[in-house]
């Protein structure tokens, strides 16, 4: 057995200290991999794995990454899922020699890298945000809490609701990282909601999230009083809280969390929508995964990142207030009608960068030039939007808020600053200030002084070259490294006489190389002194201008903050503009009423697909009452397959999304009572892809809905039932309508490919149905895509069976079995299971008559008797073999 080096046992020792995560182990100019973590890195990185000495008898697995271009590596690796310990080297090597020559540099882990606490924007997705989630449960019967925060903006709220609301909430947040106490991630709403979302909760140890002791955390990360300094929340809330700043601290190596002071997210006023709605209406993402052909996606119109950020927040939890709802759509409208002001608005949000992620990263002292140069750029856009924000009339009150936010941008500090951070910064700017030359000449006199010294030294060092070259005759280069520093260098044949006198006695042999030699002299050594003397006055003159930049900054930090916050909602207001312009959007109306009344509408999303398949999307009406006495809550939807039913449901389901979130909707007219909760659900034969298209799932899916819809909600039920045998499936899915009819008595639309269910409305009076029609033209199917009063007459479901290729046999099969159930339709009247073909007790004789009645075919009953007669389990291979030939011969001369 070897023993463990020093290294070795520096390095195991940080490990042990984050064992779930990858550590980068700082040795030089490298970070390092040991052990399992390199064989992983090596694997994810693509990367070659080699090894580096042994630990127990065994050679030692190693990989490496250059420190200079780690951010990659780093965002390859978060990517993947992992998280990244990162471990510096704490001292100059040159001390840790002083202390012996056996004595090891001092390393500590000075940041933990995991998806939920990233701030570099190479790392970040600048359009989404970058939130990490950590949930503290209540104790039985109590409401749990969510604290979340995004590093990289400073966001830090928290928010309590019921055990089973956990799932939708965290939906709506849609974190990148969840964390939860060791004993609290096995719990059921904590893992499934985790699963919804695609994350697995990270433990954290020791987590304890009584009161006490997260006050006690709290005040300490915090550096305060008391929370009450920050509002009043409840135990569970706090522990929530001091979970995440907790975890937050933990991954800066135990500094201050820099969050914003938490705050409360109100747990009203929210249109309630679950993990599985939120998939099915594809809100951020299509059902896939992917943002392209998502609602927010095609809506998004936005010019900054901070806009885009907003806007998903806003899709992604859409208002149940209407004044909050009507003063978005005010600032909409302002924006629709006023075409100069959203195009000068757009026009200065173009030069503006993300100025609250730029502020965060210059506080977490991760900034950069780069983030200098972003708050001048959203200064002066700040300053250029709100001189473009005029109106005679005044401006609608979210608009007038932003405009005194911005305005605050012009306060003479900030003017100052812009103006200041205008004339020092270049225009190619390095990502760290330790790399300088981001100052340009003229604004700072001893930088521009410093760096002259550094420079006409270096055309000494020029002059020096000239001056050997002649008197030598030889072909001096002058070279620079960061070893030798200034020298010269000579091809390797005029060594010899280099090293033989007088030539000896001037020049000094520092190096030999394959081809070349490398000397210097007194006077190049001494020059190169003062180079890098001057080099490094330079650099920490720029520094020391950086740092004061950052100083102005962070004590302007909160106006800067609401001025980034201001740009943002301008952003968002103009973009859903822009939007409803092109798209012929119109304001919805939305009162406290239980009507729904689409008129002209359109699905944005599938519209855009038929409009690239130069095709045209028919809008479609949709009235619904929930209350009144004359209009219908209910309607059933039929229709053949392909014929728009599916769509339609989305289309008014989003109409509702969209207005609650505050935008203009695609249709002619809109007027909606707002809802406070959304349901849909898709059955399960149409959500195979999603992987989980049990039964099961789909009827704890529409248990959910008929237990938790009240009058307000609005549910869209998509061919429910379909997941078992036809009879279950009927009587399930007519159980559902009747509850939802009788009971929630909610505004509901319901796709189905039961025909039996639209006689319902005989006996539900608030039921109706609207169909999708398809024409037969020329031999073809063409649908209209209409929506129309009535019920479906008959199913195209063959004809659509025959265009995908069933056997023409088959198909004509299927036309005499369809003839011989249409022919026992039960003749109207009030529709009851018993009344029903599939239903009825002795189907199956007169069906059979029907069908020799009206089909005589006399080669289909060669083959049916011959069938008749066959004895299957006396029959030989080869007698089986022979029957097949001659049923089909049968057939054939038919
Ligand atoms: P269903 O649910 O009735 O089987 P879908 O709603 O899935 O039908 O629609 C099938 C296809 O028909 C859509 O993918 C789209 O291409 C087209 N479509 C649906 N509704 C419309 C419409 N209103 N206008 C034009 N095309 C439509
Ligand atoms: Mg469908």
């Amino acid at each position: 057995m070897t023993q463990t080096t020093p290294l070795m046992a520096q390095f195991l020792a940080e490990k042990a200290k984050h064992p779930d995560a990858l550590l980068f182990f700082r040795m030089g100019d490298f970070y390092e991999l040991f052990f399992e973590d390199a064989q992983a890195a090596a694997r994810a990185l693509d990367i070659a794995l080699t090894k580096r000495g042994q630990h127990q008898g065994q050679d030692i697995p190693m990989c490496g990454v250059p420190a200079h271009a780690a951010d990659s590596y780093l965002s390859k690796l978060i990517r993947a899922g992992f998280k990244v310990a990162v471990c510096e080297q704490m001292e100059d090597p040159a001390l840790a020699k002083k202390r012996g020559a056996k004595s090891i540099v001092h390393r500590s882990v000075i940041r933990v890298v995991t998806p939920g606490t990233i701030t570099e924007d190479v790392l970040l997705e600048a359009r989404a945000a970058n939130r990490l989630a950590g949930v503290a449960p209540g104790r039985t019967g109590e409401d749990w809490a969510i604290a979340w925060a995004d590093i990289s903006t400073g966001e830090f709220a928290v928010h309590s609701c019921p055990a089973a609301c956990v799932a939708e909430e965290l939906a709506a947040l849609a974190p990148r990282e969840l964390i939860a106490g060791e004993k609290d991630c096995v719990k059921d709403e904590l893992r499934e909601s985790g699963a919804a979302l695609g994350l697995l909760p990270t433990p954290v140890h020791r987590a304890k999230l009584d009161a006490k002791s997260s006050e006690a955390r709290l005040r300490e990360l915090f550096d305060i009083a008391s929370t009450q300094a920050f509002g009043d929340f409840s135990a569970v809330e706090l522990g929530a809280l001091a979970l995440v700043a907790g975890y937050v601290s933990f991954c800066q190596a135990g500094g201050p969390p820099r969050l914003q002071p938490p705050r409360r997210a109100s747990a009203s006023g929210w249109l309630a929508i679950d993990p599985a709605t939120r998939a099915s209406l594809e809100i951020d993402r299509t059902l896939k995964g992917a943002r392209a052909g998502a609602l927010l996606h095609c809506v998004d119109r936005t010019i900054s990142a901070a806009g885009a950020r907003l806007l998903a927040d806003r899709l992604a939890r859409p208002l149940a207030d209407t004044a909050a709802i009507n003063k978005r759509l005010d600032a909409v409208a302002y924006f629709v009608d006023g075409r100069a002001q959203r195009e000068a608005v757009r026009g200065h949000l173009q030069g503006a960068a993300d100025l609250t992620r730029a502020v965060t990263r210059l506080a977490l002292r991760r900034g950069g030039p780069r983030d200098l140069s972003a708050v001048a750029g959203a200064l002066q856009a700040a300053a250029q939007a709100a001189a473009a924000l005029k109106s005679e009339n005044g401006l609608p009150e979210e608009l007038a808020d932003a405009n005194e936010a911005l305005n605050s941008a012009n306060r003479p500090e900030l003017a100052a600053l812009c103006v200041d951070l205008t004339r020092a910064l270049g225009a190619a700017l390095p990502v760290h200030a330790r790399d300088g030359g981001f100052i340009i000449p003229g604004f700072d006199p001893s930088l521009d002084e410093t760096r002259a010294l550094r420079d006409d030294a270096r055309k000494v060092v020029a002059a020096l070259q000239a001056r050997y070259a002649e008197e030598t005759q030889l072909p001096f280069k002058v070279k620079h490294n960061n070893v030798l520093g200034y020298h010269l260098e000579l091809p390797i044949k005029h060594l010899d006489a280099m090293l033989r006198p007088p030539l000896s006695e001037k020049f000094i042999h520092r190096q030999t190389l394959p081809g070349a030699a490398r000397f210097s002299t007194p006077e190049l050594a001494d020059l190169d002194r003062r180079i890098a003397h001057a080099g490094d006055e330079a650099l920490a003159r720029e520094m020391a201008l950086f740092e004061g930049f950052v100083g102005r900054i962070l004590g302007l930090e909160s106006e800067l903050r609401a001025a980034a916050a201001a740009l943002a909602a301008l952003d968002v207001h103009a973009a859903l503009a822009e939007w409803a312009v092109e798209q012929n959007a119109c304001r919805p109306q939305i009162d406290d009423s239980l009507i729904f009344e689409a008129k002209g509408a359109r699905h944005p999303v599938v519209e855009q697909a038929v409009n690239a398949q130069s095709e045209r999307f028919s809008p479609n009406d949709c009235l619904l009452d929930a209350a009144g006495a004359e209009g219908k809550r209910l309607l059933f939807i039929t229709g053949p397959n392909m014929a728009g039913k599916s769509t339609f449901l989305r289309q008014n389901a989003l109409l509702i999304v969209l207005a609650q979130a505050g935008a203009f909707v695609p249709a002619q007219s809109f007027r909606a009572g707002f809802a406070d909760r959304l349901f849909s659900r898709v059955g399960a034969a149409d959500e195979l892809a999603r992987g989980r298209s049990t039964f099961m799932a789909e009827m704890v899916e529409t248990a959910a809905i008929l237990r938790q819809s009240g009058q307000r909600a609005f549910v869209i039920l998509d061919e429910i039932g379909r997941g078992t045998a036809t009879f279950d499936g009927l009587a399930i899915a007519w159980s559902a309508a009747e509850h939802l009819h009788d009971n929630n008595k909610c505004r509901a639309l319901f796709a189905t490919h039961y025909h039996e269910l639209t006689r319902l409305d005989g006996s539900l009076p608030k039921a109706g149905n609207l169909s999708f029609r398809a024409k037969e033209w020329r031999g073809n199917l063409v649908f209209l895509h209409e929506a129309a009063a009535g019920p479906a007459d008959r199913s195209y479901g063959i004809e659509v069976a025959r265009r995908a290729g069933l056997p023409q046999s088959a198909v004509t099969r299927a036309r005499q079995i369809l003839a011989m159930l249409e022919a026992h339709g039960t003749g109207g009247g009030p529709a009851s299971i018993d009344s029903l073909p599939l239903f009825a007790a002795a189907p199956i004789a007169p069906a059979l008559t029907g069908f020799e009645e009206s089909q005589p075919d006399p080669g289909l009953a060669e083959v049916a008797e011959m069938l008749e007669a066959a004895n299957p389990d006396a029959l030989s291979p080869r007698d089986a073999l022979d029957l097949v030939y001659r049923l089909r011969d049968a057939l054939k001369a038919r």
